[in-house]
């Protein structure tokens, strides 16, 4: 995995992936790390979501394009490729369509393909705050009154970019908390007929689950298998909140869980449980997803730092080959790739080998330092 380069000089690389991002997010930096509201019971990730709310509210198609370029400069910079761009502002702030309706998603992919990015647009569909709860007014900008509706925008965006081989389209239901189970089935079954991508915010909090066991009951996982969405084109974005069971049926369908483990800290979303994911086979991958820090190493080492953490031993896996290292870089560049629905990780990215992080660093070990001791101040495009 791990080549020199001719000249003896740079350690080569697969180019990172970061599968889930939320470019406009980038905005916000610095914001929202005070207590908000004194009167508050507690700041947690629904008063965060305030915050970002009114992010939203505030940009139109100019300055989404602006903030996404910033955003997705820093990624290139960072060692990143492809990035999976988990879309859901589509309309003006009152819920109103733009006249062209995908001028948002266009912004999008134009400010990813100027920063040297290939970029899945994952077209998010939307439509309530919760079970039996209409959007509220912060959430209008994200919804469609029908699947139709998003459907149309679907193919009008694969029909825009076909046969251009850096963009991908994909289907994204945004949650089971957003969108109701028949929408989720009809989406799933045109990904599926489309071969698409279909990535999907999965347990990151406890409050939706006990909202969809409410509705549903079933936990989040047991309804996805029953309404036929898992499969390995499937993206389950944070898996944080699973039973091992609901672990075991992303492992039975080669579906992916995409860990996103910065932005989870940040949030106090709270840990993963990996090894039930790694042992039912589920396949892992990473997501910079708020921005908060750019650092894609950070993303990728933490898929085994957590682990550890949360069962207080080293070394957690055994990789099918390779050392956990190798394993770990393959999940951050080539699997978030494939995530995205690309075939490979799209290029290189280089490591000066006389890099002072480096120093003292055997030679058999240099991926081992560059994961477990290293940034993605290390890396170059
Ligand atoms: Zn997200």
């Amino acid at each position: 995995m791990l080549s020199l380069s001719p000249d003896g000089r740079w350690l080569e690389l697969p180019a990172l992936a970061t599968a889930h991002s939320h470019a406009f997010q980038r905005g916000m930096r610095g914001a929202a790390q005070r207590n908000a509201d004194a009167s508050a019971a507690r700041e947690d990730f629904w008063s965060w979501r305030g915050a970002m709310y009114r992010a939203a509210l505030a940009l139109d198609p100019e300055s989404i394009e602006a903030i996404s370029r910033i955003a997705f400069r820093e990624l290139r910079r960072a060692g990143v490729r492809t990035v999976g761009e988990f879309h859901y502002i589509q309309h003006q702030p009152d819920g109103t369509p733009y006249d062209d309706r995908t001028v948002m998603s266009d912004a999008v992919v134009r400010a990813a393909k100027a920063e040297g990015l290939r970029i899945a647009l994952l077209r998010v569909a939307y439509h309530r705050a919760g079970p039996g709860r209409d959007a509220e007014p912060g959430q209008k900008r994200f919804c469609d009154p029908d699947v139709d509706a998003v459907l149309r925008d679907v193919d009008a965006l694969r029909a825009k970019y076909a046969g251009d081989p850096e963009v991908v389209v994909g289907v994204a239901p945004h949650s089971v908390r957003a969108v109701p189970p028949e929408w989720i089935r009809e989406l799933a079954a045109y990904a599926d007929a489309a071969s698409l991508p279909l990535h999907m915010h999965v347990a990151e909090q406890p409050r939706e689950i006990d909202e969809c066991v409410a509705e549903t009951g079933k936990r989040p996982v047991e309804l996805l298998a029953e309404l036929g969405v898992l499969s390995p084109r499937f993206v389950a974005v944070h898996a944080t909140h699973l039973l091992p069971h609901e672990a075991a049926l992303l492992g039975q369908a080669r579906a992916f869980a995409c860990v996103c483990a910065t932005t989870e800290a940040d949030l106090g979303d709270g840990l993963p449980d990996l090894g039930s994911l790694r042992a039912s086979g589920a396949r892992l991958c990473t997501g910079i997803d708020s921005h908060v820090i750019t650092d894609p190493v950070a993303d990728l080492r933490a898929l085994e730092t957590l682990a550890r953490l949360r069962t207080g031993t080293r070394v957690t896996f055994a990789p099918p080959s390779g050392t956990p290292a190798e394993q770990l870089w393959r999940e951050g560049s080539i699997e978030g790739a494939i995530a995205c629905g690309f075939a490979d990780a799209g290029g290189t990215v280089r490591v000066e080998r006389e890099h002072p992080a480096l120093a003292l660093v055997e030679e058999e070990l240099l991926l081992d330092a560059v994961v477990f001791s290293g940034s993605s101040a290390l890396l170059q495009a």
